[in-house]
Order: C-alpha cells, then structure tokens, then sequence
C-alpha cells in the first residue's frame, strides 16, 4: 500500500514508527498511509531548510521570481491530477477542487512579481547628503501548519511568497489529506527551487510541537481551527517567534427586505453548502430582516434543497460531495439533534442520505433550521457542515449585533439594494472580510485574507501585500559619505536636521 513519507533536502523520507491510514470519504476506503514525522525526522527537515538558506537568500529576487512562472506553469500542466488527490482524500466535488486550485496559482502569480514587492522605500538627503532607506530581508526558516479543507490552496497562500522573499521553508500539511499538498511541492522543486529551500513533513501534534519549539524556526503560519490557532499562536510567540494563526468562523448573511431574493438565495446555496459547508468562509447563518423576509428566504431555500444533488466528488454533476470524515458526520448528525432539542425548527432535515453505489461513504445532505437564536449552540459553534441556520430580526442593528457580539469575525455579507445600507453595514461591523451581495468575499490573491476576532491571532493577515511583511523584516539604513574623507567631532546632542 502508497505510503505518503516526507519531502526533506530534495528526497522522499519516510520510516516513522507512527502512520495513519488515508480515507476515501466517499468510500470509506482506506487509499493509502501516511507518516506521522517524529521529532528527528522534522529536526532533519529543520536542518535542511537551515542549510539551504543561505544561498537562498543571496539569490536575486528575479531568479527567485522566475521559478515561480515555471512553478504556475507546472501547476496549470498538473490541475487534473491534483484535483483528483484532492478529491480522492477530501472528498470535494472535482470542479470544487479545480476552484481551490486556481485560487491557489494566484497565489503564485503574485509571488512572481516579487522583485517589485521587495523594492523597499528610499530618501534622499534625509539630512545633508544622507540617505536612508528601508530594505525588506528574508527571515530565515519559516513553517506552515496547514488545514484538511483547502489541501492545495492554504499551503500556496504561504510557501509561495514566503520563499520568493528568500526564506527557506517547512510545511506541515493536515494528516487526513496530504498528497496534494506534497505533490505540489514536488513541482516547486521540479520549477528549479534548490533541495531544502522547501520541505514536507507530514504529520500530527508532535510534528507541530516540534516546529513551534526550535528555535531555529523563525516564523510560523497556521491555518485551522481556532483552539488549535490559539495554541499555535501562544507556543509560537512564547517561543519568540514571529506568528500568524488562523482559526474558525461563523459567517452570517444579512437579508435585508429590499434584496432581490432569487439572487440572495441563490448566493446561500453555493456559500452553505458548496463543498459540505467545510470552509472557512461558508455562510453558515442567514439573518433576515421581517418575517416576510424569513419567510419567503425559508421557503426558496426549501425548494432549492430537494435540488441539490448530492453524491461521488468524482462526478462534476453534483453539487456536493461527502464530508470529511465519519466522525465529522457523526458530530454534525449531533449538533442537528441538539438543535431540535434547544427548540429550533428544522425545515429540512439532511441526516440519514444513502447515495446508491457508496452507501459506506460519509454522506449528509443539505439542513435547514427556522428560528434559530442566540446561545443555541448551532449559533454559537462552527459546526463545518451542510447546515444553513436561519435567524429573524426586525431591523438590520439587530442583526449586525448578533454579529459584532460573536466569537468569531471571519467574513459576512448583506443582501440589499440599498447602498447607504450597505455601506454603513460594511464600515461598522466587526467582522474582517465583508461582502456587499457577494457571498463569499474571499480576497483576490493582490489584497490580503484575515478575519477578526479569534478568527486570527496575530496582525498580518495571510497572502498578498500582508504576506510581504509576514515573511520578511525591515532593515532601514542611513547612510552618509563624508566629502573627502573629513571626520567631523564628536555630536552629542541627537541627530536632526532641526
Ligand atoms: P485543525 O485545527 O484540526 O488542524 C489544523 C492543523 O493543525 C493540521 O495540520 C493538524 O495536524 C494540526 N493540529 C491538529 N491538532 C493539533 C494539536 N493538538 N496540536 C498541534 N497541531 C494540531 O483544523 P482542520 O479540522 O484541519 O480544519 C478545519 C478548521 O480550519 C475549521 O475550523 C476552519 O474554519 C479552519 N479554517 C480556517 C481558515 C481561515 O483562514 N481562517 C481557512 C481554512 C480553514
């Protein structure tokens, strides 16, 4: 059986005493193993990116910048087969796959344009005949910690850019779906990046833990769930490292009265239940504003749900495919029953599918709860599944509280035709990506991705311009060159051209 090992100075390792079986979700199939690196393995790979950076940070930019063109290119070549990794481990429909893919070479292509990213700032004559300016320097060994949900995408927000700065990298892919992300990587060494500049080490706690606590490791990226995010963000930080973690959400959706409702509803389907509502950006709450409002939304969505077809990632007609894992479906399947008991209505009830030919596959279909309030613990928690709560509210302040008073401030959005509405929502609420009838405001690869709240520990948000700043730290440096040679005296007072 395919045992998934690890990518470590330019060769594929593996021989941990620990593995764990890969699962076809839609199957149940036990596909593969992967290895789980022990503290040595992940200390080789430290070792290796530690002895690649050199040279690689004394690479020019533009020779940097030029892998990455061949690395899109290898990419394009490759889509096919890396969807299918995709699916076969995480389950999602392949179109889906294609989606998150090309999300992912944006990422690349940014990092193409990396020479003008790191030109810095200059001044002239910041005194007389003193310049000054401020250098963008690589920091050294940088790590990922990435998620099941997006295996392909969330890996290419970081190790991209975080070496065309001119760091070294190690990425840590999630356990239940790693094979994209390492074939990936293959594909960056194949572009031309020298053995070490970047590493794979698959793995679970002690891998991470061993990348949070060395010290050579100068900065760490995570992306996950948000207990988890805050540990990453504490251990690393303790540790002195630079940190950006990532974590859950619970994205609402405003309805206002005056949305054009076909297009609202047809935003939600994608948003709640494209790829099992596994993603980070899912919405995973509607907020009408009126009962009329509500009322209408709950009976398109209805019928738009007996639509939905459900079944093999395979298989691009269908909308939907299963969820991750049989333990994820159970604990869905649990919170919709703790939903019933905490007095919501179900209006459509996704437990229970059987898709003929894969009856033994994590299958769920789409749920709908009415009346859904705060403290109902379908509210207040991200479940990660096909499930759409509704709220009612009578105005739009009200709804925009039980957003701000959330945990999480991933992304939201509103429907309106209102555009002074829209804009006093956006300009207000606490949320860090917000979408105006947008329904998954994802930023595009040139700006920067980060919710609010404990949807991120840290300060700079993932990819684009933000990303610059995370993988690399400011060097600024005044300069002056005495004409002829003369030294003044010693100046005590302090420098200015006051
Ligand atoms: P997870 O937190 O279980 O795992 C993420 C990573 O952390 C994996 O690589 C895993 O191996 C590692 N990990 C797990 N437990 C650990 C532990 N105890 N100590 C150290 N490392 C550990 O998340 P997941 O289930 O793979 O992904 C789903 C979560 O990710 C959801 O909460 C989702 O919202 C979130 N997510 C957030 C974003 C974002 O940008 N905010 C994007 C995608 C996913």
């Amino acid at each position: 059986m395919n045992t998934i090992g690890h990518l470590i100075n330019g060769e594929m390792v593996s021989g941990d005493p620990r593995q764990q079986d890969l699962v076809n979700p839609s199957t149940n199939e036990v596909t593969g193993k992967v290895s789980l690196a022990e503290k040595a393995t992940v200390e080789e790979a430290i070792a290796a990116a530690d002895a690649a950076y050199k040279n690689w940070r004394d690479t020019p930019p533009i020779k940097r910048a030029r892998i990455m063109f061949r690395l899109k290119d290898l990419l394009e070549q490759n889509a096919d087969k890396i969807c299918e990794l995709i699916t076969r481990e995480h389950g999602k429909v392949l179109n889906d796959a294609m989606g998150e893919l090309q999300r992912g070479i944006e990422n690349v292509e940014y990092a193409c344009g990396v020479p003008e990213l790191l030109k810095g700032e200059h001044s002239k004559n910041v005194g007389p005949a003193i310049d000054s300016w401020s250098e963008f320097q690589p920091l050294g060994v940088c790590a990922g910690i990435t998620p099941f949900n997006f295996p392909a995408m969330v890996p290419l927000w970081m190790w991209p850019m975080a070496v065309a700065c001119g760091n070294t990298f190690i990425l840590k892919p999630s356990e239940r779906d790693p094979s994209s992300a390492l074939f990936i990587a293959e594909l960056g060494l194949q572009a031309g990046l020298p053995a070490g500049v970047l590493n794979v080490v698959n793995g679970d706690k002690e891998a991470v833990d061993t990348l949070l606590s060395d010290k050579r490791i100068q900065a760490v990226s995570f992306v996950g769930s948000t207990p988890i995010a805050e540990y990453v963000y504490s251990t690393g930080t303790a540790n002195g490292k630079r940190v950006q973690a990532f974590g859950g959400a619970k994205n609402h959706a405003i309805v206002m009265p005056d949305a054009d409702l076909d297009n609202a509803v047809n935003a939600l389907m994608g948003a709640a239940y494209g790829s099992c509502g596994e993603r980070c950006m899912a919405i995973s709450v509607a907020v009408a504003v009126g009962d009329a409002t509500a009322d209408a939304l709950v009976e398109k969505l209805k019928a738009r749900i007996v639509e939905l077809k459900i079944g093999d990632g395979r298989d691009n007609n269908n909308d939907m495919g299963p969820v991750v894992t049989r333990a994820q479906l159970e604990k869905i399947e649990g919170y919709i029953a703790r939903g019933i008991e905490e007095g919501a209505e179900l209006a459509v009830d996704g437990r229970g599918l059987t898709v003929p030919g894969f009856e033994n596959g994590n299958y769920l279909g789409a749920s709908l709860f009415d009346n859904v309030r705060e403290g109902m613990s379908i509210h207040t928690d991200e479940i990660f599944g096909p499930v759409l709560c509704v709220m009612r509210v009578d105005t739009m302040q009200e709804g925009m509280d039980i957003i701000d008073a959330h945990e999480y401030g991933n992304g939201t959005c509103i429907f309106t035709r209102d555009g002074e509405a829209a804009r006093y929502f956006s300009d207000n609420i606490q949320v860090g990506m917000v979408g105006i009838n947008v329904p998954l405001p994802v930023p595009v690869a040139y700006h920067s991705f980060g919710g609010w709240k404990r949807s991120l520990f840290g300060d700079l948000h993932a990819y684009g311009p933000d990303s610059v700043r995370f993988y690399s730290k400011r060097k600024t440096v005044t300069q002056r060159w005495p004409a002829g040679g003369v030294r003044e005296g010693a100046q005590f007072n302090f420098p200015s051209n006051g």
